[in-house]
């Protein structure tokens, strides 16, 4: 599924932008500065592909990868942004909240966790949608390289218990580092394995 091409199809705003849903594809939501493009560039071996998104203006769309013509990766706006105005926030809520009730070949989503921080209210509300909207997902750990040998067993015990109010979630976490490469073969595999 990640041998052949990775192409940046577009970033959408609105429903009626979202290209037809032709094929299986998987999202990925977390917080600003979670190491979601990292992330999506280390799954795709490519350096620069979800900078695009990175990029003032892009940050509210939600934009979609295509693989080849097997599947779509779709790396959802990031949250928590302090600073951002009432009314952007509510827009973005807004098409989130219709792109995962709406979705029907969304097969998971992955919530990114900084391994540094646990799971907190912002993750708490997506993750709380996400059930809402019956949409399967699973936990990615990030930035795993930057704690100790003894640091993420807690972290992890954190997340684990918050998942608990989550019937949507899956128990099993992803441990990562797009850094070191940790966990992306892992992450592959279970996306290629959705169809
Ligand atoms: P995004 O806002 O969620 O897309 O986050 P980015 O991927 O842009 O990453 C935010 C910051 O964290 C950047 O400075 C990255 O270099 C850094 N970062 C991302 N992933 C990792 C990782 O696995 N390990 C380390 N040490 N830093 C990371």
């Amino acid at each position: 599924l990640f041998a052949g091409p990775v192409d940046f199809v577009k970033g959408v705003v609105h429903m009626d932008g979202l290209p037809p849903a032709d094929r299986p594809e998987v999202c990925f939501a977390g917080r600003s500065n979670v190491g979601k493009s990292s992330l999506i560039n280390a799954l795709t071996g490519r350096n620069s592909l979800a900078r695009a998104s990175n990029t003032p203006g892009r940050t509210q769309e939600i934009n979609y990868f295509a693989l080849g013509t097997h599947g779509y990766l779709v790396d959802l706006p990031g949250y928590g942004f302090a600073k951002a105005p009432v009314a952007v926030v509510a827009k973005w809520q807004a098409l989130l909240k219709s792109y995962l009730a709406g979705r029907q070949t969304l097969r998971r989503a992955f919530c990114l966790i900084d391994s540094r921080h646990g799971v907190k209210d912002v993750d708490h509300e997506i993750m709380t949608l996400l059930d809402r909207s019956a949409v399967p997902f699973q936990v990615v750990m990030t930035k795993t390289d930057k704690l100790g040998p003894n640091a993420l067993q807690p972290v992890m015990e954190q997340v684990q218990e918050a998942l608990q109010k989550h019937p949507a979630a899956y128990p099993e976490l992803v441990v990562t580092s797009s850094e070191k490469g940790h966990g992306i073969a892992t992450l592959r595999a279970i996306i290629a394995g959705l169809d």
